[in-house]
């Protein structure tokens, strides 16, 4: 009996391990209260070729009814960047969640490369996504570790290409035990930026087809900002990327910009074409740029 106790027990702790390091997983989405609820029952093999993903017809409602995306299509350019805006509320973080399979869409589509991302398993789908969250959540381990968990088998050149990239030397150079000082909430704390950066850093180790970033709204100052945009630009170069925005000017430069109001794409188009149409985006812009203005007096 003893003998059964030991390994249950065991496997009891490993299962709790896992457990949390889920939720770690999950958080890291910013969704742990959001039960991914859908079937893992795709069976068909993920072929990516170009890094294309569609959204066809997508209309969306949460558990509430409430209808939020109404049959909204969009689609990522292999290898663009495409720029998604829009006023609070408008739907953003959704199209996310939904790309990632924490929901399933209500009606139309999602394809990848021209496969609907429903008829593939799950893990299949997540390995082709990167995301770059708004607030990261580090473990409580080695800043090492932090790095190594999106590619566990990274040589030391890779990862020190990847702190250059996403221009973490002077943290690592900062911290008292260099890349083996313990961070997260019982380790060091960092800074808004610098876990952002740390994301960054995984995403160019795991090198997802299809980039993700989730930009920061308030944890950031601007000029950490301008940082952290230009690296995610480096980062993102050649990859189809979406990038969710919340201040235009740091989109600007993107191959494509959408606007999404009330779960539908009013306007889409490169910045300099969407000012010249003088509607949602310009109104949107001159807003930012006055906000901005007005911040900026003493
Ligand atoms: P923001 O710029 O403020 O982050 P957003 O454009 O990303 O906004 P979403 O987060 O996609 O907007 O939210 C769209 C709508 O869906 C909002 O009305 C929001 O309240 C609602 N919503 C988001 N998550 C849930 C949920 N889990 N259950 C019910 N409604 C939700």
């Amino acid at each position: 009996m003893f003998q059964l106790f030991l390994p249950l027990n065991f496997l009891g702790f490993i299962y709790r391990e896992i457990k949390a390091s889920m939720a770690n997983i999950e958080r890291m989405f910013e969704l742990l209260d959001e039960q991914p609820a859908v079937p893992d029952s795709g069976t068909q093999t993920l072929n990516i070729n170009r890094g294309e993903v569609r959204f066809e017809s997508v209309g969306f409602a949460y558990q509430n009814g409430r209808e939020i995306l109404h049959n909204l299509s969009l689609t990522l350019s292999a290898g663009k960047t495409l720029a998604i805006v829009g006023g609070s509320g408008a739907g953003k973080s959704t199209l996310t969640k939904l790309l990632f399979r924490f929901y399933d869409v209500g009606r139309g589509r999602i394809l990848i490369d021209g496969q609907d991302i429903r008829d593939v398993p799950q893990q299949a789908l997540r390995s082709v996504l990167g995301i770059v969250p708004q607030d990261t959540v580090l473990f409580n381990d080695t800043l090492l570790n932090n790095l190594l968990y999106a590619k566990p088998d990274a040589s030391e050149q890779e990862i020190q290409d990847v702190i250059r990239m996403a221009h973490l030397e002077h943290l690592v150079a900062s911290c008292p035990d260099g890349l083996q000082t313990v961070v997260g909430e019982r380790g060091l704390k960092l800074s808004g930026g610098e876990k952002q950066r740390i994301a960054i850093a995984r995403m160019l180790l795991k090198r997802p087809a299809i980039m993700v970033f989730d930009e920061a709204t308030s944890s950031l100052d601007s000029r950490t900002e301008k940082g952290i945009m230009a690296a995610i630009r480096e980062v993102a170069a050649g990859h189809t990327a979406m990038i969710i925005a919340h201040r235009l000017s740091t989109v600007v430069d993107a191959d494509c910009i959408a606007v999404v109001e009330q779960g539908e794409v009013v306007e889409s188009g490169t910045h300099q074409a969407l000012l010249a149409a003088n509607g949602f985006y310009a109104q949107l812009w001159s807003a930012q740029q006055q906000s901005s203005v007005e911040g900026d007096q003493p």
